[in-house]
């Protein structure tokens, strides 16, 4: 089964976040994390793309490696900024000829600032959808998009949020998933809004283990997120004591993931940090209240 079929089946979808690592050491790390969850069978894992130059070399070749060296199925995550169409058409065809097909689109950020102006490459793209358009014609992928529980921080408004995503969907996309959130209730609204503009895209939430509460404010930071207070704070309070910490995310990711699946989520998407401990917790213990033994 395709991922776009697997979804469509309404199995639920187990996922998991790589990045690609720049050193020995953390190769050694994210293989470490990668063969640990390869041995759960999830439905796929995804590798980000970076803002630019070798870290991007890095995500095609683990990518790639993923696709050869193990059982699992890669998502590549593909960002427009700073391409032209050609470059992207290779890319594109790079993963064709390494047998992924599965691409997460997305436009990116500006490198350096990623609040700064977003200028488009001259022979580029501007906009996710267009991208989406390009991997579509370009063979039988599946194709994922990202959606904003909180809104996208360059929407000005909902009603444009929206209409935006409900683009990526009219241009072709087959699933979606979310920026990290921290209250389930944004995720329900943004879905509820998805489908009340007539658009039924599977949107998968990303968990993220917050354990560690100067890490995950930096990471909100950047992405607009917000980091409630309740949970900030405990963290905050355990701050000296790594093992609490651990125990406070890997509590509120599973109560949050919880509820997701019990309000009909497809699935959960989770942020590994190329580390696996905290999420394998956080997914043996979702799989425990779900009555499935991981
Ligand atoms: P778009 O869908 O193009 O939207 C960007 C903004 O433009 C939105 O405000 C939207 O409303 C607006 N817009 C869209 N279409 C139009 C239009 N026609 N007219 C006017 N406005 C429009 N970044 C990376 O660099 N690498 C990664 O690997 C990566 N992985 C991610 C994974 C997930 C699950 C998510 C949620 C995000 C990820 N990002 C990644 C970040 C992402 O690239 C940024 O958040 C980016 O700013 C938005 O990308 P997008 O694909 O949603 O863009």
């Amino acid at each position: 089964m395709t991922l776009r079929e697997t979804l469509a089946s309404g199995t639920r979808s187990f996922s998991f976040e790589f990045f690609p690592p720049r050193t020995q050491a953390g190769h050694r790390n994210v293989w470490d994390a990668i063969r640990r969850i390869e041995a759960l069978a999830p439905t796929f894992v995804s590798v980000t793309y970076g803002a630019g130059g070798s870290s991007r070399d890095r995500t095609v070749e683990l990518t790639k490696r993923i696709a050869s060296d193990t059982t699992l199925r890669p998502v590549a995550h593909l960002t427009a900024v700073g391409h032209s169409v050609a470059e992207l058409r290779r890319i594109i065809g790079q993963y064709a000829d390494a047998g992924v097909r599965d691409v997460l689109v997305l436009r990116g950020d500006p490198p350096g600032d990623p609040r700064g102006p977003w200028t488009p490459h001259p022979d580029g793209f501007t906009y996710a959808h267009e991208l989406v358009t390009l991997v579509r014609e370009s063979g039988a992928f599946s194709v994922g998009v990202a959606a904003f529980p909180e809104r996208h921080p360059r929407s000005a408004d909902w009603d444009s949020e929206i209409r935006h995503f409900v683009a990526k969907c009219r241009a072709g996309a087959h699933y979606a998933i979310t920026q990290m959130f921290f209250d389930v209730d944004d995720y329900l609204r943004l879905r509820d809004r998805v489908a009340a503009a007539g658009c039924d895209l599977p949107i998968i939430p990303e968990i993220m283990p917050a354990t560690d509460a100067r890490q995950i404010r930096r990471f909100a930071e950047l992405s607009d997120a917000a980091f409630p207070a309740r949970l900030a704070d405990r963290l905050e309070a355990a701050r000296d004591r790594p093992a609490e910490g651990h125990r406070i995310g890997v509590e509120y990711a599973v109560a949050m993931s919880e509820r997701l699946l019990a309000e009909g989520a497809p699935g959960l998407h989770y942020i590994t940090l190329n580390r696996s401990t905290a999420t394998l917790d956080i997914h043996r213990a979702v799989m425990a209240t779900q009555g499935v033994t991981a």
